[in-house]
């Protein structure tokens, strides 16, 4: 080993990369503010989120973000906590909800799962997930909002098993039911309640005192019995938790806690140090995998073109997946085969930007002249590496995207073709309704506005769309579109993904692909990834 692979892998077992992910409404942003609290930040990129009143840098990075008070960009926070230093990947949610919030779980090592105590599993969460478990990404859970009242601890671990075939190992366990939080008990640490108390004077974070069993018992009394019942329960049921089966996506170690009060944050923090895994060897297309000490490889997990018509430059967040990442050297595009120059690395984005000089596995760089750069790219140093394919993800909104002006119908399909090739849309095409008319699938519908700014502001090709009453996706083949788009009975229209020329049998909704796989019992539908 040499001392730059020495280097490397030294650091990349200090990384832990993860992201949140969570239906809005459940304290992503909260949770997120409460581990920069208790961690040291090192940098924030682009802002934690730019919600009115919250700390965080709002971006100004497009003009939509400003328009509409939420973080288009996916913002990457790094912070040290012990010895590690970790990366948080936003995964944009609300109306941004989009394949870039996919995307980002491509990045990562980890996902924390974040619930809400009064509400369990909930749609986004629930697309998260899936792609998580595609990915074979391990999840930590964390069920916050215990400081009032909401669902039973038992039965919020029931639905995680029943409904993800996810075995839950509580690491901590609630004194107290919801909206009656008395404490935590680390379950490892079983002899002491962790007591918060929240500091006078409104401050934000919540003090801990370790009291004895003995002592909890006394003054907490059936609450602490609760506890230790359903302690030895879930142990008598093998909820103990096991580093093997986390890591291999069959079992979740799960936190309670408050994150607005700080409750449990510390001990999420420990978990992510001590459970999540480090950055590990990255499979290759053909075969094969790239170790951590191999020379420098990332994969361009996200590309944002900025929409500010004064500053029209590109930046592309590169995860680093091995090797060291030197600012000003040369690499090679895998798609290309071409030289890539890495003059403009940063390591904050928004309105903070600051150059990275160094950057290790686990790592997010934003690229800023990334104009030859794609969603999906490899870049490499000495011996090549060539990352997968990023999957494609089942689109749920459907648009006709027309050209405005029809004497600018080839600007229109440049800049049709382009944001297809950088993944901001997909884009569908039929001969039925040829190409002045491509239909533009999305998996939030923020990417459409995205569409129309761009091609209105970089294309000088203004469009109208014209939404389509479609909202599933399936899989299906020649013959399966042929007899779709025969079919006068079902309601749907089958059409051609141009980026991997996969068939689509669009619907209203799960009812008509049913009676159309009834009419139909040869066509095949399958399902798309993430789909639902
Ligand atoms: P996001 O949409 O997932 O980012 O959620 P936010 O962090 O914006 O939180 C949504 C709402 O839930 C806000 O009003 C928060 O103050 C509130 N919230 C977040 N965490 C907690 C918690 O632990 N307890 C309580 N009671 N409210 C919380």
């Amino acid at each position: 080993m040499n001392a730059t692979s020495e280097w490397a892998a030294g650091e990349a077992a200090r990384r832990r990369t993860f992201a949140v992910i969570s239906h809005p409404d459940a304290g992503k942003s909260t949770l997120t503010e409460a581990l920069a609290l208790h961690a040291h930040a090192i940098t924030s990129a682009g802002a934690v989120h730019g919600k009115s009143g919250r700390r965080g840098v709002a971006s100004d990075w497009m003009e939509m973000e400003k328009a509409r008070g939420i973080s288009v960009t996916s913002a990457v926070l790094q912070f040290a906590y012990r010895d590690c230093v970790l990366n948080l990947l936003d995964t944009p949610g609300h109306a941004d909800f989009s394949e870039d919030t996919y995307r980002v779980l491509a990045a990562v090592d980890c996902a924390v799962m974040l619930i809400d105590a009064a509400k369990g599993l909930e749609e986004q969460t629930r697309k998260l997930f899936d792609v998580c478990r595609h990915r074979g990404i391990p999840v930590i859970t964390f069920i916050n909002k215990w400081d009032r009242p909401g669902r039973e601890a038992l039965e919020l671990l029931d639905e995680i098993e029943r409904e993800f075939r996810l075995k839950p190992t509580p690491v901590n366990w609630p004194v107290g039911t919801a909206g009656y939080l008395r404490g935590l008990v680390d379950v490892r640490e079983p002899e002491w309640m962790l007591r918060y108390t929240r500091t006078p004077g409104g401050a934000h974070e919540a003090s801990e005192e370790a009291v004895p069993a003995e002592r909890a018992a006394f003054e907490e009394g059936a609450d602490w019995e609760q506890a230790v019942e359903e302690l030895q329960l879930l142990e008598a049921d093998g909820a103990q938790f096991d580093r093997g089966s986390f890591l291999a996506g069959g079992s979740t170690p799960v936190f309670f806690g408050a994150a607005v009060s700080n409750i449990g944050v510390r001990l999420l923090l420990d978990a992510i140090v001590d459970l999540a895994p480090p950055p590990g060897p990255r499979e290759l297309e053909g075969g094969g995998s790239r170790p951590v000490d191999a020379p420098f490889s990332g994969l361009v997990f996200k590309v944002q073109a900025n929409m500010d018509p004064a500053h029209r430059d590109r930046i592309a967040f590169l995860r680093v997946c091995s090797g060291v990442f030197e600012r000003g050297a040369t690499v090679t595009r895998a798609a290309s085969g071409k030289p890539f120059a890495t003059k403009y690395a940063h390591s904050v984005f928004g309105q903070d930007r600051s150059m990275v000089d160094t950057a290790y596995p686990g790592d997010v760089v934003g690229l800023v002249n990334a104009a030859a750069l794609r969603v999906g790219d490899t870049l490499y140093y000495g011996p090549p590496a060539l990352f997968p394919p990023m999957p494609t993800f089942a689109p749920e909104h459907f648009a006709v995207v027309r050209p405005v002006d029809i004497s600018r119908s080839k600007q229109f399909r440049r800049g049709i073709a382009q944001l297809d090739e950088e993944g901001v849309v997909q884009v569908l095409v039929s001969d039925a309704r040829g190409e002045q008319a491509p239909v533009l699938a999305a998996v939030g519908p923020m990417q459409f506005d995205v569409v129309s700014a761009r091609m209105a502001g970089e294309f000088s090709a203004a469009v109208r769309l014209e939404v389509l009453p479609y909202h599933l996706a399936r899989a299906t083949d020649a013959a399966g579109a042929d007899m779709l788009n025969r079919s006068q009975l079902v309601k749907g229209e089958a059409l051609t993904r141009i980026r991997d020329k996969a068939q689509l049998a669009l619907f209203p909704d799960r009812w008509q692909a049913n009676s159309f796989q009834r009419q139909f019992p040869d066509a095949s539908l399958g399902t798309l990834l993430a789909a639902h």
